[in-house]
């Protein structure tokens, strides 16, 4: 769909992607599946198209966080297999089983309430057990003391006649952090995730056709966590130092065009709350590109944005629509002329740093507002624009 009137877009670059897929089969081995996260829409690159994208790439496996966000894979021609990691209302396991889509099972509690439902209508429900290793979100709780407990609830649920347990996971809270401690925690996370699947295997008398816990640092740091299955999010994307030593590219580019020039003497006053003042005569740029699109408003006075003369500062407060940077000495910058806010040239770990926060979230802040523009071998395959315009 043509956008007309903004003029901030995100390039998304497919081709990145796919060359990002092979390069991680490759460290991974022939041995190990690959299931692609892309909840969150894709972390904001577009859940279809990168799904689309791994579908043919050869792609085990996806995973997103609702049963909105696999049906919009479903109903868009996605059929590989796919996970969904969060909680589905027992009221939608039929929905689950028409589609063919895989369950998480956190607890003894949704365990029954999704077999009974399964069993209503005489089917199973393909599930993955979720076991809590130390991140203390989902799963079922098996350290220390609980251990002889969430083995037994664990067992029992994969018993139940309306499921059909294809795997089981745990998930890393600090595969990515440097420092003895964290590896250590890693550790203890790992071993007790096998001495788990160990445990529950034994008793149940079979065993799960998928166990998988590496998201992305351990499937970059941890070779020996990757089992049957690896599970990375940022790192397919491109984001973050481990992308950086596996050789893989960002996939987005944000991009926007100067709107407006503005001549401005020394000691004028910038946007709300006046807290820059120009400190020579100015030539302020204003960009299409605001707090509604993504921009962090946190970040005001701290950015810099990349423009064909190299980057220029971000002045003043970050506002709604718009954000202004200083071109003065950046002569042939002009209207029209265009600016990357991050990727191949601005990368977007500076911007999170400036932030204080992580590559995660602004990729993910991006706003349905900026339109998606797909690309393939350099050109344009379709551009995608999540706004209601058709009644
Ligand atoms: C989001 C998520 C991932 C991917 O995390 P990254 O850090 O982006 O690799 C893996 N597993 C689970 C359960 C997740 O929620």
């Amino acid at each position: 769909m043509a956008s007309t009137l903004r003029r901030t877009w995100a390039e998304i670059d497919l081709d990145a992607l796919a060359r990002n897929y092979k390069a991680l089969k490759k460290h991974i081995g022939d041995d190990v599946k690959f299931m692609g996260i892309v909840k969150a829409d894709a972390y904001g690159h577009g859940s279809v198209q990168v799904s689309r994208c791994l579908q043919d790439a050869g792609a085990d496996y996806l995973a997103v966080s609702s049963i909105d966000e696999a049906m919009e894979l479903r109903t868009n021609g996605i059929t590989m297999p796919i996970l969904i990691l969060g909680h589905t209302p027992r009221d939608q396991v039929e929905k689950l089983i028409e589609n063919d889509i895989t369950q998480a099972v956190t607890c003894e509690a949704k365990a029954i309430n999704f077999s009974n439902e399964a069993l209503k209508i005489g089917k199973t429900l393909k599930v993955h057990i979720k076991v809590d290793t130390g991140m203390s979100r989902l799963g079922y709780l098996c350290d220390g003391d609980f251990f002889d407990g969430g083995i037994e609830h664990i067992v029992e649920d994969c018993q139940m006649p309306g499921l059909d347990p294809e795997g089981v996971f745990t998930h890393f809270s600090m595969s990515d952090e440097e420092g003895e401690e964290a590896l250590a925690y890693t550790r203890h996370q790992f071993q007790l995730f096998k001495d788990v699947i160990a445990a529950v295997e034994e008793k149940w008398g079979k065993k799960f056709r998928l166990r998988h816990c590496a998201n992305t640092g351990a499937t970059a740091r941890f070779p020996e966590t990757h089992l049957d299955m690896v599970r990375p999010g940022l790192l397919l994307y491109g984001y973050g130092d481990f992308a950086k030593e596996l050789g893989l590219e960002p996939v987005m580019s944000l991009k926007t065009a100067v709107q407006t020039i503005k001549h401005y003497p020394a000691g004028t006053k910038v946007s709300y709350g006046g807290t820059y003042t120009t400190d020579k005569k100015t030539r302020m740029g204003v960009l299409p590109y605001g707090y509604a699109d993504g921009f962090l408003r946190s970040l005001s006075n701290k950015a810099t944005v990349m423009t064909s003369e190299g980057k220029a500062r971000q002045c003043g407060r970050i506002c709604m629509d718009m954000s202004m940077i200083d071109l003065t000495d950046k002569k042939s910058v002009g209207v029209g002329s265009e600016v990357e806010i991050f990727g191949k040239l601005n990368p977007v770990e500076e911007l999170a740093e400036a932030a204080g926060t992580i590559p995660y979230e602004l990729v993910c802040a991006v706003s349905k507002r900026v339109p998606r523009v797909y690309l393939r071998g350099g050109e344009v395959i379709e551009r995608e624009l999540l706004l209601r315009l058709q009644p």
